[in-house]
């Protein structure tokens, strides 16, 4: 996402107009930070934020939106981690950090470990910095494409009624969201679901689920996450995602892999050194393995409805899933035949390319999906642009590749065979149907006629 309305000047200004508050034992890189000191530390952070890319253009982000996005940073990480060093105990918060599982892969191949060893690497690392609780983010992918499948199984029954039943597209990308509620409007927000994304669904997680199991308010947690692209510091701002009665966000801040991997730089890190720490589940106390789901620029939407769907609708067991490549390797399809007939029809669309090219269809009436997996990336999250870039933006190719190779690796588990998921539905959300199933796992599309476009927007 480029944030042109924020510019490099207007941040320094900011920057200079910081009041150097550090104390002797705060945080080296907070000091730093606070004394405005100019250091390859500061390039590389907003060089990063300024260079990466985006859906559409410059202009979808509004100055104060741009200022938000920008106040997450290390920085805002590092204040709070300092805050809790000190006397005043009534200034300190519960630091959890929750870790997207295509982040990962970065730290392996930039460490040369497996998946899983550099999930306990990164996790011992955010412990020895004053992080309380890491957490893998599994059982909130789990949530996000089971309540996916569920609006996929209603879309399809209730179709002959609902024009906007389908094509379905999925929800998990920020920056589709983004793109299809200001750009495309109340065209094409009915057909996207209202799952919330796993880094959101994690946000209810933590600020409901464990911060009412430890006694504690949501504003006395800070929630970082660590992401493979910029697009979900944005997210983490969506006006869905703010509680007025405690001041406070889900996620309360967002840094990518690239900028951990900055403050990693910046300390000297040394793999061998760290100690490893396995991540943890969000019920406390618990350790669990790294585990993924099924596709792997992905979170696996498109596999796993397109074997429930198969099941539930036309009883057919789908082993084995063929794509088929239709424009390009980011465009693909899969259909489910029975008695010579199409029954199912999904698609994968990585990639702006493939996003306007399927809008343009969808709009001519000639877009005959049922479901389609939409990321704003060519080839999906593992190429986010949080991670694995030059500093100019592109993707370093070579990463790249061994970050996929290195993530098929990791054991794939389905969210149905995991055990917490059905205890949670009904002693915290109380009944897979419930109000507060839809409030803590669904959020709102607003079309931007509703949300009230800028007049100088130019799409
Ligand atoms: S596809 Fe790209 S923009 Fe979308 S969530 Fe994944 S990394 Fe972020």
């Amino acid at each position: 996402m480029k944030c042109e309305n924020c510019t490099k000047s207007e941040c320094s200004k900011k920057k200079k107009k910081n009041e150097s508050g550090a104390s002797e034992d705060a945080d080296p890189l907070a000091v730093a930070f606070a004394d405005g000191e100019e250091n390859e530390f500061h390039r590389l952070t907003e060089a990063r934020i300024f260079l990466s890319d985006c859906m559409a253009c410059g202009n979808c982000v509004t100055s104060e939106e741009g200022a938000q996005i920008f106040a997450q940073n290390q920085k805002a990480f590092f204040k709070v981690l300092n805050l809790n060093k000190k006397c005043d105990t009534s200034l300190h918060r519960l630091v959890v950090a929750s870790v997207s599982p295509q982040s990962v892969p970065y730290f392996a191949v930039k460490f040369r470990l497996s998946v899983c060893e550099a999930a306990r690497k990164l996790c011992g690392f955010l412990k020895s910095l004053g992080v309380q609780h890491v957490f893998d983010t599994t059982i909130a992918a789990d949530f996000s494409i089971l309540e996916t499948q569920r609006d996929f199984i209603q879309r399809f029954r209730r179709q002959t009624q609902d024009e906007h039943a389908f094509p379905m597209f999925a929800s998990a990308c920020p920056g589709w969201m983004q793109y299809a509620e200001r750009v495309l409007g109340d065209s094409v927000t009915p057909h996207i679901c209202t799952a919330k994304s796993t880094q959101q669904i994690m946000g209810s997680l933590v600020k409901g689920y464990f911060a009412s199991h430890k006694n504690l308010s949501p504003d006395k947690i800070f929630h970082l996450t660590i992401a493979p692209c910029y697009d979900r510091k944005m997210e983490a701002l969506r006006e869905d995602y703010y509680t007025a009665l405690y001041k406070c966000r889900d996620v309360d801040c967002v840094l990518t892999s690239g900028e951990i991997m900055q403050i990693m730089e910046q300390r000297n890190f040394s793999i061998k050194e760290v100690e490893a720490s396995p991540l943890e589940n969000v019920f406390a106390g618990n350790t669990c393995e790294f585990v993924r789901h099924e596709g792997i620029g992905s979170d696996g939407y498109l596999a796993h409805i397109f074997r429930h769907a198969a099941k539930e609708l036309f009883d057919m067991d789908v082993k084995e899933i063929t794509y088929k490549t239709l424009k390009n390797k980011d465009f693909q399809e899969v259909c489910l035949e029975k008695d010579g007939e199409t029954v199912l029809r999904f698609a994968a669309a990585y990639g702006f390319r493939n996003i306007q090219n399927m809008v343009l269809k969808l709009r001519k009436g000639k877009f005959h999906y049922h479901f389609v997996e939409v990321l704003a990336c060519p080839g999906g999250c593992l190429n986010g642009k949080g991670q694995a870039q030059t500093l100019d933006g592109k993707p370093e190719r070579a990463t790249l590749h061994e970050m996929e190779e290195a993530y098929t690796l990791v054991p794939v588990q389905s969210p149905e065979n995991n055990p917490h998921i059905q205890e949670l539905y009904l002693n915290w959300l109380e009944g897979a149907e419930s109000q507060k199933t839809r409030e803590m796992l669904h959020t709102k599309l607003v079309p931007v006629s509703q949300a009230g476009a800028r007049p100088d927007m130019k799409w």
